[in-house]
């Protein structure tokens, strides 16, 4: 029930003002965040790829309110693809945008948010590797899958994220499982109303096992983003049964949640994508993380009482 509550306080600036200047907030925040400048986040990338893992990056950065800071954050990913250059680690480090943050909200923000990324996914291919556009609240979706559809017809390896809680995904799951798509599944970190997305989470895993099987039995490339055993033993399972070798798919989790897992999954010899997150703008993501499981929003409590 705490969820929801927090999902809300994530979209208020002052709940921002409060929870970023707590002293405590930065302890608790480097377990999801691996630094806040590029280069505090290269030794990570670096020791993740040395243990086998591959990586996407984000640059941390959303509900921006004006287009001088879309422009800031284009600037950070072209950095970003000039720090990931001299790795030489190909599509084994991609990055993931959130078109927020190139001003998909601000008035005429299609264009403007399709003008900004472009160069990044230009500069991305450009060092042999790829951009995914990660999915925000619902009443994005239909901007995000256009502006896919754009960058795809020049960039055809531009992945997207589909979440299963949205009554939609099925649908759009057909329409983006065709040959050379890559979209990554995932279950959905919005507060969104019962008229779009389901409110149960047993309703999102099965509707979650529901995208997968017309993923998996599909041409495209899936990515099986989630920390959910259950989930990961499935998407093997489907794999399997559509004939689909390691290769052919791959599973994603966040940098700090369940990296046990991510180690041993990719021993297994399953490719296994770690989603990394820095910069300084951390609190959305911060507070998503918190929302999906209680016990990291008593942890921080805990720190900040015993303080
Ligand atoms: P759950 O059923 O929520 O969790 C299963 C188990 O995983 C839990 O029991 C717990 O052990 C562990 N776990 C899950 N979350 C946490 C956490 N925060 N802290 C500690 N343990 C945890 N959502 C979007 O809406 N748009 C996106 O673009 C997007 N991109 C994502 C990219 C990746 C690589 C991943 C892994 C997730 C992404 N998400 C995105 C978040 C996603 O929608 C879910 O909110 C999140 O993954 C939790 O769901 P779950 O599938 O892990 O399953």
């Amino acid at each position: 029930m705490l969820g929801p509550v927090i999902l809300a306080a994530a979209r208020s600036d002052k709940m921002r003002r409060l929870v970023s200047a707590a002293p405590v907030t930065r302890s608790v925040v480097d377990r999801f965040i691996a630094g806040e400048t590029l280069g505090d986040t290269v030794p990570a990338v670096r020791s993740l790829a040395d243990a086998g893992l591959e990586v996407t990056l984000d640059v941390l950065g959303e509900d921006i309110t004006d287009p001088a800071q879309a422009l800031r954050n284009r600037d950070a990913y072209l950095e970003l693809v000039e720090g990931l250059k001299p790795l030489g680690l190909g599509t084994r480090a991609e990055m993931s945008v959130k078109l927020s943050a190139f001003g998909q909200a601000l008035p005429g923000g299609h264009e403007l948010a399709l003008k900004n990324v472009t160069p990044v996914v230009e500069a991305a291919a450009a060092i042999g590797t790829t951009v995914t556009l990660d999915m925000e609240d619902h009443t994005t979706v239909d901007s995000t899958l256009a502006i896919l559809a754009e960058l795809r017809e020049r960039f055809p390896q531009t992945g997207a994220v589909l979440q299963s809680y949205l009554f939609r995904t099925e649908d759009d799951c057909r329409a983006l499982a065709g040959e050379g798509s890559r979209v990554r599944l995932v279950k959905g970190a919005y507060k969104e109303p019962a008229s779009v997305a389901y409110q149960d989470k047993a309703e999102v895993d099965k509707a979650y096992v529901r995208c997968l099987k017309i993923l998996m039995a599909g041409e495209g490339y899936p990515m099986v983003g989630s920390h959910d055993p259950r989930m990961v033993a499935i998407a093997q399972d489907l794999a399997f049964r559509a004939g689909r070798k390691n290769e052919d798919y791959e599973f994603q989790m966040l940098y700090g949640i369940r990296d046990d897992e991510h180690r041993r999954l990719a021993a297994e010899g399953h490719r296994m994508r770690v989603y990394v997150a820095y910069g300084t703008d951390w609190y959305g993501y911060f507070m998503r993380r918190l929302a999906e499981r209680p016990a990291n929003l008593a942890f921080f409590a805990r720190s900040l009482l015993t303080r």
